[in-house]
């Protein structure tokens, strides 16, 4: 089996958000497909091990933000490389509380879908939610990232938990006279000839000149949590 013909399956970047009474939580999802049109019903995939998935088990509602294309990498990776468990991810992010009491992110996000649960399905690691739609609002004209554009002109990559996590995508060993350095925690490549502009790099800055309080832009680690491309270390995702 070759699973790189998985690369040429499309997605989007979406967060899925929900809430168990007034605890809320979100998370990146990219598995997110309209079913029907009428009534108009939408399934997501939520891995199991999630506190977004025990929460829509609770609420039996979820929302689904539509991320913009130039969201940042660091927006998504706070929704997308960190736990709900270990921090608020809606501290610091513009949402609203429907009327049912899930939330909805606002920040990046082009359009709102607001759906009440009438199925699932076991899959093993994850939950297929199917989703009746509920509210919907369009909050900015702009375009949608898809999943192909945020692995390969943001150059995001994907954790273990996701439903489309394939092992064999760890980038390939450095070319040339830059070294490359490999995030630990999510697998971002930082790659000195395009550098990090979002975060002030420029292009052709080598790893080792890049200030210490840089960090991540996936996932936010600090630089020692980065090795160099093509070494051996312990995954921590
Ligand atoms: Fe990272």
């Amino acid at each position: 089996m070759d699973p790189n013909v998985l690369h040429n399956i499309s997605y989007g970047v979406y967060i899925v958000s929900s809430n168990k009474g007034n605890y809320l939580n979100g998370q990146i999802v990219n598995t997110v497909f309209q079913i029907t049109n009428d009534p108009v019903t939408i399934a997501i995939s939520v891995n199991k091990g999630n506190l977004t998935h025990e929460y829509i088990e609770a609420s039996s509602r979820f929302s689904i933000s539509v991320l913009e294309q130039d969201t940042p990498l660091s927006f998504i990776g706070k929704f997308g490389f960190r736990s709900g468990r270990k921090e608020d991810k809606f501290k610091d992010t513009k949402f609203k509380l429907l009327d049912s009491g899930c939330p909805v992110v606002l920040d990046h996000s082009t359009c709102y879908i607001e759906a009440k649960v009438i199925n699932k399905m076991d899959c093993l690691t994850h939950t297929l939610f199917l989703g009746e739609l509920v509210s919907s609002q369009v909050l900015k004209t702009g375009k949608p990232m898809t999943y192909s554009y945020y692995h390969e002109v943001k150059r995001g990559t994907t954790p273990s938990t996701a439903p489309t996590f394939i092992k064999e995508e760890t980038p390939g060993k450095t070319v040339g006279a830059m070294q490359k350095y490999r995030c630990v925690v999510c697998n971002y490549i930082y790659d000195p000839a395009i550098g990090d502009p979002d975060g002030g790099i420029q292009p052709g800055t080598a790893f080792e000149q890049i200030p210490d309080n840089w960090v991540c832009p996936v996932c936010g680690a600090d630089k020692s949590q980065f090795v160099k491309e093509g070494e051996s270390c312990n995954e921590t995702v």
